[in-house]
């Protein structure tokens, strides 16, 4: 059906390659194209029994020339980013310059500071709309999955949803003392800056790390949480109509924090280059250097992450709790496709995404988030994909 080209050969990207070779009626051919060559070659190799034919090359997605000629060269249907965030406005360009869809499971990073934020590619919108092409912003779990659980809530059980906590768990342990599950670099960018929570129309900032709850997740057990400002509260403020409150939290052993504590009271999570003998470095791109490679974690992690959303509003008058989640297993995703799931979570909904907008289902010229499209279909699929999903309608409210 079509031609993928896939930007990025890191934990998340292995996932999507996989997912992409397990459908090849949707994905004829799939590119692995990143600034390691060598990390595709590798990729491919593991792909190599597959129907989908698999090619490489090397590309510096940071430099739109480069990636327009990679196009120009592969003519993709769509592009799949799953480089990192610092890359989604160059690559946003190149597709515009060559007319090729997008998707992508993160918003973009300006280098200097840390944002979470989607005003960038939001602008992009009537250069999209204008070029007929389509643009799928942050289609991994969260944000990605947790959209698409919001837009099937709406559709099926509430007439106005008023609050959403979006609860993301992990009890995976890879017996490290300290590693990121996914890039470290953004990972603790995530983490360490403000919190913050949607209220009554406006962003309520937090001190990082201040808002504390305990949660007992089905398939996991109590775990301590903590609210983050993450980025789909932004778009799902202004995509759910009626809304109140939303809220994120995600699980941090004391471990993990304290760790975390000394990096940052020791400068080591700053994104502010300093001098170091003659050399400029940024001393968090200096310890994701030093910290495991988080697709080094697949093979020791044992346990599940349980991620879901809980909502609550009216349906024809009456009050609706609902929860919606999937829980998945690091020891499961990593006999399926060699990685744990916190990269697994991310992959699968990006082949989804890119599936939906090969067969049409999520076509129309613009840049969206995908809680603004049809969320069936991708419901459906996340069942048959690997990531099966469950519901409550007397779920335990997060206080
Ligand atoms: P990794 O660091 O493992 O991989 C990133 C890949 O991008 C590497 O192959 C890297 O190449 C490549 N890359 C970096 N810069 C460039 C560049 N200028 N040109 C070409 N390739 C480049 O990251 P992950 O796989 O863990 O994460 C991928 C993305 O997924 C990130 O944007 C992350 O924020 C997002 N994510 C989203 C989640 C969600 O639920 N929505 C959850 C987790 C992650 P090299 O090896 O040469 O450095």
């Amino acid at each position: 059906m079509g031609i993928a080209l896939m930007i990025g050969a890191g934990g998340v990207a292995s996932v999507v390659a996989h997912k992409c070779c397990q459908h090849p009626e949707v994905f004829e051919e799939l590119w692995i194209a990143s600034r390691t060559l060598s990390k595709c070659e590798a990729l491919k190799e593991q792909l190599k029994d597959g129907i989908t034919k698999v090619s490489t090359a090397q590309v510096d997605a940071d430099n739109t020339e480069e990636v327009i000629a990679l196009i120009n060269k592969v003519k993709p249907d769509i592009v799949i980013n799953v480089a990192l965030p610092y890359q989604d406005l160059t690559i946003m360009e190149a597709c515009l310059a060559t007319k090729v869809d997008y998707l992508d499971t993160a918003n973009y990073e300006p280098l200097d500071t840390a944002k979470f934020e989607y005003k960038w590619q939001w602008a992009y919108k009537e250069r999209f709309e204008k070029a007929g092409i389509t643009a799928v912003l942050g289609c991994g779990f969260d944000p990605g999955v947790t959209g698409v659980f919001s837009a099937y809530a709406l559709k099926h059980y509430f007439d106005e949803i008023h609050t959403i906590d979006i609860l993301d768990a992990n009890a995976g342990d890879h017996g490290y003392p300290f590693a990121t599950n996914f890039n470290p670099e953004i990972n603790i960018r995530e983490i360490t800056a403000n919190g913050s929570y949607f209220e009554n129309g406006e962003f309520i900032e937090t001190e990082p790390l201040t808002i504390k709850r305990v949660y007992n997740f089905p398939e996991i057990g109590e775990k301590d949480m903590y609210l983050l400002h993450h980025e789909e509260m932004e778009s799902l403020a202004i995509n759910m109509p009626g809304i109140k409150k939303i809220r994120f939290f995600m699980t941090f052993s004391e471990r993990y924090l304290t760790h975390l504590r000394v990096l940052e009271n020791v400068g080591m999570t700053s994104i502010e280059p300093i001098d170091y003998e003659g050399h400029k470095i940024v001393p968090l791109q200096f310890l994701k250097a030093i910290l495991p490679d988080p697709a080094s974690l697949g093979p020791r992690t044992k346990g599940k992450t349980n991620i879901g959303c809980i909502y609550t509003g009216v349906k024809d008058g009456k009050e609706v709790s609902y929860y919606v989640y999937n829980v998945c297993d690091h020891e499961e995703c990593y006999r399926e496709v060699g990685s744990q799931a916190i990269s697994y979570t991310t992959g699968v909904p990006a082949m989804i995404g890119a599936m939906m907008v090969l067969t049409g289902q999520w076509k129309k010229p613009g840049v969206y988030n995908v809680e603004e499209f049809n969320p069936d279909p991708f419901m459906e699929e996340l069942n048959k994909c690997g990531l099966p999903w469950k519901e409550s309608f007397a779920p335990d409210m997060v206080e």
